[in-house]
């Protein structure tokens, strides 16, 4: 079955699906994105995602191209044409099309492209696997809270934890603090027990795992903190783990060649993966 995406009002094979060559998402990544999960067909947690969509528009200054209601029927259809049960769905607006100047006409029409990825339904077993993180310095601007497509800086992180064997970055800005993954939030349960994660400010992007992982946690009867952590703190912990809705609640075992607790998944990761796998089935 050929993949199908969604570009500009067309539904389109995805070998042939393309942007024009002007458009500012291409020039300037001068627009917003998000990634949803999709669980048995049920795209998770939408609306928190549309509104944090909602909210990076704004900070642009750029409209919603559709009505929030039909851009949520485009995403379901996008998903049926493609006869995803499991994956993730990713949607792109820019500014639109202009000819190139770093000013922007007020007119534009934004640019929409939507398609969707399917994969394994993910099992507790391969989602409790240990996993080796490196430490990265922060580097990015100082509006990691708009999710823009201008990703730079976690490409090149990434890319260095990829070639190490590791599979996630965790940025640590000038005052030593872990600030959250090239693409995930960070978390630690420290040597005396508490599940930390940092506060949500210009310097992170609210994580929408994040919030469904602290209201997990805590009808789970454990207590989050939000607070900023050092890269020697999450070093020292008992436990740490990422979280984004893609890698769902991902365990390190390993922090720049330092083991993590017992060098095993602990009990609160497991348990927090165990809670996100049944809220996905059924989200609430
Ligand atoms: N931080 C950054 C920098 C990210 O790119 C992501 C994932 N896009 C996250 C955190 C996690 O966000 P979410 O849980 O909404 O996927």
């Amino acid at each position: 079955m050929p993949r199908i995406a969604y570009v500009n009002g067309r539904y389109l094979p995805h070998n042939r699906a393309g942007v024009h060559i002007e458009d500012r998402g291409f020039q300037f990544a001068d627009g917003v994105y998000e990634v949803i999960a999709i669980s048995e067909g049920n795209l998770v947690d939408i609306e928190p995602h549309l509104e944090r969509l909602n909210r990076s528009l704004g900070e642009l200054n750029i409209p919603w191209p559709v009505s929030r209601r039909a851009f949520g029927f485009i995403l379901r259809e996008v998903i049926s044409r493609n006869r995803v049960s499991n994956g993730s769905v990713y949607l792109q607006i820019t500014r639109g099309v202009a000819p190139r100047d770093f000013a922007y006409p007020k007119d534009l029409k934004p640019s929409i492209v939507i398609y969707a990825r399917g994969t394994a339904k993910p099992s507790i077993e391969t989602a409790s696997n240990g996993h080796k993180i490196i430490s990265q310095p922060d580097i990015r601007w100082k509006r990691c809270d708009i999710k823009t497509v201008s990703l730079l800086p976690a490409v090149m992180a990434k890319q260095i934890a990829a070639d190490e064997g590791a599979i996630e970055a965790w940025l640590v800005n000038e005052e030593g603090m872990v600030t959250e993954g090239t693409s995930s939030n960070a978390w630690i349960v420290t040597a005396e027990g508490e599940l930390v994660t940092r506060q949500t400010d210009n310097l992170i992007l609210s994580g929408i795992t994040r919030q469904t992982v602290m209201k997990l946690a805590k009808e789970a009867g454990v207590k989050c903190v939000e607070r900023s952590f050092t890269l020697e703190e999450a070093k020292q912990a008992k436990e740490a783990f990422s979280t984004s809705s893609t890698a769902l609640v991902k365990p390190a075992v390993e922090i720049d060649g330092v083991q993590i607790g017992d060098g095993k998944v602990g009990p609160i990761a497991r348990k927090l993966i165990e809670h996100y796998l049944n809220y996905m089935d059924n989200p609430s």
